[in-house]
């Protein structure tokens, strides 16, 4: 039934269907740990709800289908499901990491897999070379971000699957699309294995919720991150898998929204005199803009700018009336953050340095808002 929908016909019907019991129209909370069995080994499929909860079962259900993907397994929170990612590898296995992945997401690696014997090495890899050189015959994984934060680089999915499948590897693809969602970018049909996500961000898109989910095409690799998601028992919970399924219904019309909003204030923000750099893909300066244009169909709601000045960027940072000067992104509100003191203050500075994040930075995530309002309260702060 999903496999032919539309993505708009999903992100509102898919892994639902109504309530057995009283035909409820929406899929109810199963606030249960437990459930009844008929007799020895009878049941429903349903025994103890860290193995399996009816709510989750239709959030990933959701979340795989809007991916294009045959499974998905939803987590506790967006690192859990890196975690279960990880997870998938042994001690010993060697692991290829972007260098401008999400900070949980190399405190996780570095500060607790690599004590369980995972090696890893991180490179930028949009460069093609340079992820080459990565490679090892050990490697079982390479994972990736694009568009990465809070620099938006792109990766070239397709082009690092060619690589992998030329250099005759069986490392595995896993992709974090929780920037781009999978209404503008969708890495399995790019050649990756594995998808992840914060559904925290965009998929439940209301800043109401923690959430992750893996999804794949795999059966093999679904079984054994289902056994994850059991044995290490990192689920996400009835309420918050209730939450992300009201969240996707709208997901299609908030990103198209997000996209707009975006691309309208990085346009104005590239015009004005008064800052060094604007970065946002779909920007005709941004140095990877084709690259967008073919991987992505929007660029999504994250728009960094640098003022070139730390002490102006301090002023501005709160000067805003809407955009709220918080962690996370994604929501339906604006949110501004400066990386250096907040995201990223855990990167050694020479290596924020290298990559851009520098004092005077700061990170837009767009809303939904009306984008007049939007770009008032921008040309007030920059006024600060
Ligand atoms: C937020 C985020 C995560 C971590 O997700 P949590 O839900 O906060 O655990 C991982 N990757 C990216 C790109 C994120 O933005």
């Amino acid at each position: 039934m999903t496999t032919t929908q539309r993505f708009a016909t999903s992100c509102i019907h898919a892994g639902q269907q109504p309530d057995l019991l009283s035909g409820a129209l929406m899929t109810p909370v199963y606030f249960t740990s437990t459930y009844i069995q008929e007799g020895l080994n009878q049941h429903r499929g349903y025994e103890y709800a860290r193995t399996r909860n009816p709510t989750r079962d239709a959030v990933e259900g959701n979340l795989a289908a809007l991916e294009g993907a045959d499974f998905g397994v939803a987590f506790a929170s967006g690192l859990a499901a890196t975690q279960a990612v990880l997870e998938l590898l042994s001690s010993g296995d060697h692991l290829v990491l972007g260098d401008n992945v999400y900070g949980g997401t190399f405190r996780l690696v570095d500060k607790i897999m690599a004590r369980f014997g995972l090696t890893y090495t991180q490179v930028d890899t949009s460069d093609l070379a340079a992820l080459r050189g990565a490679i090892q015959p050990h490697t079982k994984l390479v994972m990736l971000e694009t568009p990465t934060n809070p620099m938006l680089g792109l990766t070239d999915i397709a082009a690092v699957r060619g690589l992998l499948k030329e250099l005759g590897t069986r490392a595995l693809l896993a992709v974090d699309n929780t920037f781009a969602t999978p209404f503008n970018q969708r890495p399995l049909e790019l050649g990756a294995d594995l998808v992840f996500h914060s559904t925290t961000k965009y998929l439940n898109g209301h800043s109401d919720s923690i959430g992750g989910v893996v999804v794949t095409n795999s059966l093999e690799l679904s079984e054994r991150l289902h056994f994850i998601q059991n044995a290490a028992g990192a689920i996400l919970s009835p309420m918050d898998s209730w939450l992300v399924l009201r969240g996707t219904k709208t997901l299609h019309l908030r990103m198209e929204r997000h996209n707009k909003n975006a691309l309208e204030i990085a346009r104005w923000l590239s015009q004005r005199k008064d800052l060094k750099a604007v970065y946002y893909p779909g920007l005709e300066s941004h140095p990877q803009h084709e690259l967008a244009r073919r991987q992505m169909k929007g660029f999504s709601g994250i728009v960094s700018f640098d003022t070139g000045d730390a002490e102006r960027t301090r002023r501005m940072a709160a000067a805003f009336k809407i955009f709220a000067l918080a962690e996370s992104l994604g929501g339906v509100e604006s949110l501004i953050c400066h990386p250096v003191s907040m995201t990223h203050g855990s990167v050694p500075e020479a290596d924020r340095v290298q990559l851009g994040i520098t004092d005077s930075l700061l990170r837009l995530s767009v809303g939904v808002e009306d984008v007049r309002d939007l770009i008032e309260d921008l040309e007030r702060a920059l006024k600060a």
